[in-house]
């Protein structure tokens, strides 16, 4: 496990002059961030512009520098970080930067097929527990193999997408043709390998790219790759331990997790480096069917993210085979000592009147949006007590959903004076509570279901009917 960043370690580093142009009021309140990896050091602008202070700022950059490096890609508009990575398992502190997801096309593609598939990756977006999803980068690989042609393609990709650009291809003339027509951005060069590591050493120092290497199933010649471009001065590497589908999965993941456990345990700077997948592989295999391959590339897909994966190289960017990957990413990268949560309070849903039903649940955003859901057409008002972001049965179990809580977001919301009853339903999974939250409230509960879809049945049947 890597050593907790102490706040002090930082501000003792930094200039301690409480200026603000970090948008902090105080140096403390800076470092405390910092060292929870929620600011950059780089907003700390006097630390970067003024040379009385360069010392300190090698050493904090020092100190705070991850174990596996972060390396930005750029577009014009957009920039995506990989990497950055402190610890090995995620209940240690959290991970960062969510692995980046890059659809690719061919520079052999029909133009309008190509395009309209770069657009849809683009503008795939998804919207789940209130976070919008999306996808993160265009791979273009030169299936051709000629300079030209694919020079035509990147100008074409990269006048319809804002996404960071992967630049695929083992022929050193063939990426610097893309390098060349996205200059002032910041590509992933794939890949140096044994064969064209020299020149595209030389490539990724002229244009200032980062550059994957390439070694499938090869940990020892992916070292010396990585050690040769580190003498070239190279320091932005990302690597490609090869993706083998099928009976080669067993070797796949043992290198990926090879490599991020020597980083992260044993220090090892060879390996401190983002990682690369590539479940497009599965579209190599001759005698499967479009959907095989496809399920194939989401599972193994699936399998990288959970063994560090910071770069997945996929085909397909259909809903059914890209979504399972995307909500998958989603749960591994969120805080887990933080739930996400909703704002509490009161929400109103159709057009409410001193007669509609008052429903209340947690402010755990997969419980709130479950339940929205389920009565978004109905006339009601919601109230969302605060329980620090947990479920109802273990909010109830824990002492965070309490009669006292639910009678605080009663008075807190003012909802006694919008309706003329007094009858509120609780969860069905709160029905411990209903006696002690009818004592605390002076309001009748009616105890609902426990799955939120049966909420319309229960009040046409226990609400709307004893009101009639
Ligand atoms: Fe302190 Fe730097 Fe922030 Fe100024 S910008 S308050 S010196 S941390």
């Amino acid at each position: 496990m890597s050593k907790k960043i102490s706040p002090l370690d930082v501000f003792n580093l930094l200039p301690k002059t409480n200026c603000g142009e970090c948008g902090e009021d105080t140096c403390f309140a800076f470092a405390t961030k910092v060292a929870d990896r929620k600011l950059d050091l780089e907003q700390c602008i006097p630390l970067y512009q003024e040379s009385q202070y360069k010392e300190k700022k090698d050493k904090l950059e020092v100190l705070l520098r991850p174990a596996v490096r972060e390396i930005r890609l750029q577009s014009k508009e957009n920039e995506v970080r990989i990497g950055g990575k402190t610890v090995l398992y995620r209940h240690e502190f959290r991970y960062s930067n969510p692995t980046a997801i890059a659809i690719t096309v061919s520079d052999t593609m029909p133009e309008d097929i190509m395009l309209a598939k770069v657009k849809k990756a683009s503008d795939w977006e998804y919207r789940y527990i209130g976070m919008d999803l999306s996808l993160d980068l265009i791979a273009i690989r030169s299936s051709s193999n000629d300079p030209i042609k694919f020079r035509e393609c990147v100008v074409k990709v990269s006048d319809v997408t804002n996404m960071p650009i992967v630049l695929c291809s083992f022929n050193p003339e063939v990426i610097e043709q893309g390098l060349i027509t996205l200059k002032g951005q910041r590509p992933l060069i794939y890949a140096a390998n044994q064969e064209n590591w020299e020149e595209m050493a030389a490539l990724s120092k002229k244009y200032e790219c980062p550059i994957v290497v390439s070694a499938p199933n090869d940990l020892n010649q992916l070292r010396f790759l990585t050690v040769s471009l580190m003498k070239e001065g190279i320091d932005d590497i990302v690597l490609d331990p090869g993706t083998l589908p099928d009976e080669g999965l067993r070797d796949t993941l043992n290198n990926f997790t090879m490599l991020r456990r020597s980083a992260i345990q044993e220090k090892d700077d060879l390996s401190g480096f983002p990682l690369l997948g590539t479940p497009i592989s599965a579209w190599g295999l001759d005698e499967e069917e479009p959907e095989i391959k496809a399920w194939k590339e989401s599972y193994i897909s699936s399998m990288l993210l959970s063994r560090y994966a910071d770069v997945l190289i996929i085909n397909n960017v259909e809903m059914w085979s890209i979504l399972p990957v995307v909500i998958w990413r989603t749960n591994i990268y969120t805080d887990p000592v933080k739930p996400v949560t909703v704002e509490p309070g009161l929400r109103t849903f159709g057009t409410p009147d001193e007669h509609s039903p008052v429903l209340y649940t947690t402010n755990f955003a997969l419980t709130y949006y479950t339940v929205q859901e389920d009565v978004k057409d109905l006339d009601c008002y919601m109230l969302v007590v605060d329980t620090e972001g947990i479920s109802v049965e273990s909010a109830v179990a824990g002492g965070k959903l309490t009669a006292d809580k639910v009678k605080e977001t009663l008075d807190e919301t003012g909802i006694e004076d919008m309706v003329t009853h007094r009858k509120i339903v609780s969860p069905g999974l709160a029905a411990r509570i209903s006696g002690e939250t009818e004592i605390a409230s002076g309001w009748d509960v009616l105890v609902g279901p426990k799955d939120s879809a049966g909420v319309k049945s229960f009040l046409d049947k226990n609400f709307y009917q004893e009101r009639t």
